[in-house]
């Protein structure tokens, strides 16, 4: 079902947008900042992505260093949902109800119309810190975080990327590991300081314009998934996983994997926040053995590393990043999809003796 024509911004008010479920992230976001608001956030996939893609497929991206991930509360206030029977039923869900269908992969119900909280816009600049070394980078990177300097984005990543992050030449050498993230101009400053303090370079700060005309990728697109896709496309061998860090984040816990690993995972780490606290997250590519072999490897990073993996490589919703039915999603199925149309096989949690039989 292509819902692309869906694509309205129906209201925006001060700290509050209405949209139906088709439209572009980024037309969205554009029309937002008209206002002098932005969206809490987005996928790397802004350019792209649809926001109901994102409500149903989507966990977090850039902004969820300052904002939390999409489930946390507030960030997303109401769903419309359209139910798939003879005489399809319109549904409202509000405030945390909207669980029921948040991250449900559309197995649930068509989302046709979405709330979104907003915040006041930022001429973001779209910058790098250079170091020497995984760790110092990571150090700074944290520290940026905990001392809550002014960023929408702060992502790591090592230096064994940089033949995949072309366009940016000697902006990301093989011989440095960068930071590449989005800060208030008003923060730069600092945010250079900082890092100069801490052994590294500013390599490049530019305003979003800037970097369109310099021809090179926003920093939204060097981190979260764009790290995995800039590598997939000079490397097919990679795969990659999705990685949460025990909190409190331990950055000698990812000295040691890298360590331990070489030349078998190369690593990439996105400073968020979930549940109100700081979340670290790693998407590293991994180099692909098998099956076998990357069960081992997730089971050693759970059991070892005490991390938890949103497998990618499956098809189902709980074997990948819920790890568990939600079985009021699966009430909502019953209730939006009762003879079990949408998406079948996703979740583990509806067989066919659920439909209904009429
Ligand atoms: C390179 C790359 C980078 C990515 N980066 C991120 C990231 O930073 N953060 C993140 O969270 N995800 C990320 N993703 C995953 C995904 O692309 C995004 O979540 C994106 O928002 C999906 O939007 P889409 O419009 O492409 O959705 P689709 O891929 O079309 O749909 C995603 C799922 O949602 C369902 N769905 C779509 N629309 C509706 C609707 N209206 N009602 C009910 N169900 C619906 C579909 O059936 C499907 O199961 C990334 C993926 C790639 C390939």
């Amino acid at each position: 079902m292509d819902l692309t024509r869906l694509d309205k911004v129906i209201e925006i008010k001060p700290g509050h947008v209405t949209v139906q479920a088709g439209a572009r992230i980024s037309r969205l976001d554009d029309a937002v900042r008209e206002t002098g608001q932005e969206l809490l956030m987005y996928p790397s996939t802004r350019q792209m992505a649809t926001i109901g893609g994102f409500l149903a497929g989507g966990s977090g991206g850039i902004g969820s260093l300052r904002h939390g991930m999409l489930r946390d509360p507030g960030n997303v206030t109401y769903v419309k949902v359209v139910t798939v029977e003879p005489e399809p039923q319109v549904i409202e869900l509000h405030g945390d109800e909207i669980q029921k269908v948040q991250h449900a992969y559309g197995t649930n119900g068509i989302v046709v119309e979405i709330g979104l909280a907003l915040t006041q816009a930022t001429d973001w600049v779209h910058t790098a810190a250079l170091f020497d070394g995984y760790d110092k980078a990571l150090e700074f990177a944290t520290k940026a975080q905990s001392d809550g300097f002014d960023c929408y984005l702060l992502t790591a990543v090592e230096r064994r990327f940089a033949p995949y992050y072309k366009k940016f030449g000697d902006l990301f050498p093989d011989d440095r590991d960068a930071i590449f993230a989005m800060v208030a101009p008003g923060e730069m400053e600092r945010f250079q300081t900082e890092a100069e303090r801490m052994g590294g370079r500013i390599s490049f700060a530019m305003t979003k314009p800037e970097i369109g005309k310099a021809g090179l990728q926003p920093a939204y697109e060097c981190g979260w998934n764009h790290t995995t896709l800039q590598a997939l496309k000079v490397d097919k061998g990679w795969t990659y996983l999705q990685v949460a860090y025990p909190r409190p984040f331990d950055p000698k816990l990812v000295m040691r994997q890298m360590a331990r690993y070489g030349d078998e995972l190369f690593w990439h780490h996105e400073l968020a926040r979930m549940d109100g606290e700081i979340q670290i997250f790693a998407l590293p590519l991994v180099r692909y053995r098998g099956k076998e072999e990357t069960y081992e490897l997730i089971r050693e990073l759970e059991e070892v590393d005490g991390c938890t993996i949103f497998d990618p490589h499956v098809v189902t919703i709980e074997d990948g990043g819920m790890k568990e039915i939600d079985d009021t999603q699966i009430a909502f199925k019953k209730l939006a999809d009762p003879y079990g149309l949408m998406n079948p096989g996703k979740t583990r949690g509806w067989s066919a003796d659920m439909a209904r039989a009429d």
